[in-house]
């Protein structure tokens, strides 16, 4: 079984390794290192790193009407998109709201006092207990609403893998005229399939959620400027979306990673793995265990578990002891576990949300059933 640093590494929805071309590419050392922006000839090779990353992304995600600008993160990117489109609204002198769920990630779910600050609504809204929203209730709501709204659709949550589909925020668009913004982090290596539609206004993803470098990720945008995402002023790069020298480096690593991981990535075979663990856990510990999410729409790598009676802190002591990392989705910065906001939103109780833990697998994972074995040797210590 290959591991990772030798460990059985199964948080890639917290991080990805970093793919090998891209360790190849840069140990390599044969890497532009001129300012992007300068003319001579130094600038112009890290110039033409940055143009293909873009031009590449146009064509992997076939986008024609939006433009696309490079940040340090999807939580750049989406503080850029909310607030760019905040700062819209006021200078158009046009009340604004921004809707989004409380499963929705931090990046967003902690807009609130800045949303409110600049004048506008800010709207939570829950899911059900199969993650899954219905969309004629948020059309009613977004159009109970006085002035322009962004909603905020996420595809895939990153702590169930509840997949949300794309027609779905087309509908509430058409029905609302809102705008949107979808959430695509945890889409590339974990769904069937990437393509984005044209009519949506803005999507944002980042790096090394797919074996980039961290600290970099791009959102496109509709080319209308519904949004004013230049929050951040210096000398006008990137079209004035984003000023600051462009970090070259992580730039490229996005286009090598995601060249990388489209040519190796079968999602039926990463389907066949997940279940291959999910219908060996049901079998072994049946009651113990509940799949979150079980019944709705699922990406390709997520098992996120409520484990009876056992706190999520002792599981992941006991599986970091075997040599296999995985998380929940509670962790707080200080280490201590707070109960998964995701499953309380879900309507799960504060003792269910505090017993999760989620597995997260490689798109590249290729000994299920090796790796199956060493996960339910952990659990046959709590569970049999
Ligand atoms: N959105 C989702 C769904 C995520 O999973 C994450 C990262 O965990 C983010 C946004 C923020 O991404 P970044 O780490 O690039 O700031």
């Amino acid at each position: 079984m290959k591991l990772t640093n030798n460990r059985l590494y199964l948080d890639y929805n917290a991080t990805a390794p970093l793919d090998e071309a891209v360790f190849k590419w840069l140990t390599e050392g044969v890497f532009p290192f001129g300012n992007p922006s300068s003319i001579h000839n130094s600038g112009k090779l890290s110039k033409k790193l940055i143009n293909s990353t873009r031009d590449y992304l146009f064509k992997v995600f076939k986008l024609h009407e939006h433009q696309l600008f490079f940040h340090s993160g999807a939580t750049e990117g989406i503080n850029d998109i909310i607030k760019g489109f905040c700062l819209k609204s006021m200078s158009l002198k046009e009340n604004f709201h921004v809707v989004a769920f409380k499963s929705d990630h931090s990046c967003i779910v902690n807009q609130r006092d800045h949303v409110e600050l600049l004048g506008g609504g800010f709207h939570l809204l829950d899911v059900d207990e199969s993650g899954l929203y219905q969309e004629d209730e948020v059309i009613a709501f977004i159009n109970s609403l006085d002035g322009r709204v962004l909603f905020n659709h996420t595809y895939i949550n990153n702590e169930t893998g509840v997949v949300w589909d794309l027609l779905k925020a087309q509908k509430i668009k058409e029905a609302t005229n809102c705008f949107i913004h979808v959430d695509a982090v945890q889409l590339i290596g974990k769904w069937k399939d990437i393509k984005l539609e044209d009519s949506i206004d803005s999507y944002t993803f980042s790096a090394h959620k797919f074996g980039g470098m961290k600290g970099v990720g791009f959102s496109f945008i509709s080319t209308g400027n519904d949004f004013n995402c230049s929050l951040i002023r210096g000398g006008g790069q990137q079209e004035s979306l984003r000023s600051g020298t462009e970090n070259v480096f992580g730039i490229y690593s996005i286009k090598l990673a995601l060249e990388s991981i489209l040519e190796s990535f079968n999602f039926e075979k990463s389907l066949k793995n997940k279940e291959h663990l999910e219908t060996t856990l049901l079998k072994r510990y049946a009651d113990k265990i509940t799949i979150v999410g079980e019944n709705s729409p699922r990406n390709a790598n997520t098992t996120y578990l409520i484990v009876k009676d056992v706190k999520t802190d002792i599981l992941i002591t006991a599986f970091d002891m075997a040599g296999i990392d995985l998380s929940s989705g509670s962790a707080c910065s200080s280490g201590a576990i707070k109960p998964s906001r995701v499953l309380m939103s879900m309507g799960f109780s504060e003792d269910e949300a505090k017993n999760s833990i989620r597995m997260s697998f490689s798109p590249k994972l290729d000994c299920m059933k090796e790796a199956t074995d060493k996960i339910t040797k952990v659990f046959d210590r709590f569970l049999l």
